[in-house]
């Protein structure tokens, strides 16, 4: 169901006298319903949904004895937050993980005793897991070396993922383990880096199945703990709904049973709309398919959404797919996943089967050959209203965009890249490709609906960062990627909840603060509105959370 004037024009306030009073009021805000909607001073809500909206005089008709309330006392409320790509799982499972990120470790021997640290409280054969380096920002400027992590931890297979989630180092026990040596055939879609006729542990895309393979999955234990500890972290950002990228890619269709065990244990903490992994020898599409689990299969908490393919990888490790060269090499354009004969017919079989798709697409080859799959399956089965989507759309083209608004395909970027990555861009693909990435305001301008996210566990979900660099362009160095693509604090909302929303098609239940809608709302302890994109990032708290009207995160404790 498409959201239509006729719901907007919707009166303010429900019959309140057939609920009797509010259960719980926000009061004394600026409250943002959402970008056509503006501004209230007040909210109403009852049981799980909104009742009211209006100004604090409006609503005081609604409190009654039992009516709880919440004086916001200036701060801005806000409909919750939709993080609309990220993996809610391995969030979870490498928020174990050693800490590679640059800020717990900018050198490469920081990095190294991280590691060594770990190892010694390993058993010997035990695996040693990192996550989150980035070379552009390590001391050395280079990736970390095979024979550096035999030093760090000479006793145990380890591997450490880069921040992009794409590239893996691996040590040489992990390499020996998973049958990786010079000899090994480097099909499509793969790269398994050598330097002077040795292996340096660099496996990109592809090349690291073998790896994953042998190191133990997670149990569903495991899995349900993840999903409880990543909710509850993204809880206290504010945000209350989220998509898992692909769900399949540790546990495979178990991983299914575990967020149905989650929900029904009360351990899934966020609404989660389920991404489906459909890539070959992977695909947990055809068991789901046979369950009955569609699009749309589900409810307000736990949703099967979308149908994922990967087609290439990305930009700050060379590997996403461009139509030119990297810089420095002639040659490289980055890694293809699959033939178009291979993705014609798996999107073909998805959008037959009712699924909608959300493909990981970043260099504008990657992006050509997914819209192009696309086209086709609307051609043969039309639906005005699939909105197939482009997971990261990082280098889209004008033409391309033209061939997206027409067909109803929509991008779903994560501007904190912007902040994150925006610097490694420009390095590896010169300023004229790297600066123009994730063109945001030409997409809202083309009235394509961007959602946003983090990706997450590849960049924190925190959202600051994000909205600063929706607002500014910025870089975390200070570079601004082509000013032009700025969009307002209210535009970046409206990414962040109602575009969300739609990505999901879920837009008539949540995303917007009127009256019937979701009452899922963040707290914010500044008025963002009015707050400086400085002070957005450095300054700001997340500081309650609701979701269907219960208080799930309260910072301050106040309530
Ligand atoms: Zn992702």
């Amino acid at each position: 169901m498409s959201m239509g004037p006729a719901s907007r024009s919707r009166p303010q306030r429900r019959a309140a006298s057939a609920f009797g009073h509010a259960d719980l009021v926000l009061r004394n805000g600026p409250v943002w319903c959402g970008r056509q909607e503006g501004l209230a001073e007040a909210v109403a809500i009852w049981q799980d949904r909104i009742l009211a909206v209006g100004r604090d005089a409006d609503i005081e008709p609604l409190i009654g004895p039992a009516t709880r309330i919440v004086d916001l006392d200036g701060r801005l409320a806000t409909p919750g937050l939709n993080d609309a790509h990220l993996h809610l799982v391995s969030l979870g499972l490498t928020m174990d993980w050693v800490d590679a990120r640059p800020a717990a470790a900018p050198t490469l021997d920081a990095l190294l005793s991280g590691i060594a640290a770990r190892a010694a409280l390993t058993q010997p054969g035990g695996w040693v897991l990192a996550r989150g380096y980035d070379q552009t920002k390590l001391d050395v400027g280079r990736h970390p070396h095979r024979t550096e992590l035999d030093r760090a931890a000479p006793d145990n297979p380890v591997m450490v993922v880069r921040t992009c989630g794409h590239v893996s180092i691996c040590n040489s026990r992990a390499l020996a383990l998973a049958g990786i040596d010079t000899t090994t055939p480097v099909p499509l879609g793969s790269l398994v880096e050598q330097e002077n006729g040795a292996l340096t542990g660099l496996l990109a895309e592809n090349a690291r199945a073998p790896v994953w393979a042998v190191i133990p999955p997670p149990s569903e234990d495991e899995i349900v703990a993840a999903i409880e500890r990543a909710g509850r972290h993204l809880l206290a950002f504010g945000i209350t709904s989220c998509m898992d990228a692909a769900v399949g890619q540790r546990g495979g269709f178990g991983e299914i049973a575990a967020y149905h065990r989650a929900r029904r244990e009360g351990r899934l903490p966020v609404r989660t709309w389920l991404t489906l992994l459909g890539d070959p020898g992977r695909s947990i599409v055809p068991q789901c398919h046979e369950a009955g689990l569609v699009s749309g299969t589900g409810d307000d908490m736990l949703m099967i959404g979308a149908v994922k393919l990967f087609l290439d990888g990305s930009a700050g490790g060379r590997t996403a797919w461009m139509s030119e060269a990297y810089l420095g090499d002639d040659r490289t354009t980055g890694v293809q996943m699959m033939p178009d004969e291979d993705l014609d017919a798996l999107v073909m079989d998805a959008h037959r089967k009712g699924y909608q798709l959300a493909c990981h697409a970043i260099g504008d080859a990657a992006i050509e050959q997914l819209v192009t799959a696309y086209e086709h399956a609307l051609a043969a089965v039309p639906d005005p209203d699939r909105r197939h989507r482009v997971e990261h759309s990082g280098f889209s083209t004008p033409e391309q965009h033209r061939r997206m608004v027409a067909a109803g395909i929509h991008p779903c970027p994560q501007q904190v890249f912007v902040y994150d990555f925006g610097d490694a861009y420009v390095s590896v693909l010169g300023p004229e490709r790297g600066l123009r990435s994730y063109p945001f305001k030409t997409w809202f301008d083309l009235g394509l609906k961007p959602a946003t996210g983090s990706d997450a566990p590849v960049c924190s979900p925190d959202p600051f960062p994000n909205l600063y660099a929706m607002m500014t362009r910025k870089t975390g160095k200070g570079t601004v990627m082509d000013a032009g693509e700025r969009v307002s604090i209210e535009e970046a909302l409206q990414a962040y909840t109602e575009f969300g929303a739609f990505s999901q098609k879920l837009e008539d239940r949540k995303g917007r603060l009127v009256p019937g809608q979701l009452a899922d709302i963040a707290v914010f302890s500044r008025d963002l509105l009015t707050a400086t994109p400085d002070d957005i990032l450095d300054n700001t708290h997340c500081d309650l959370t609701l979701l269907g009207g219960k208080i799930v995160y309260d910072r301050l404790g106040i309530t």
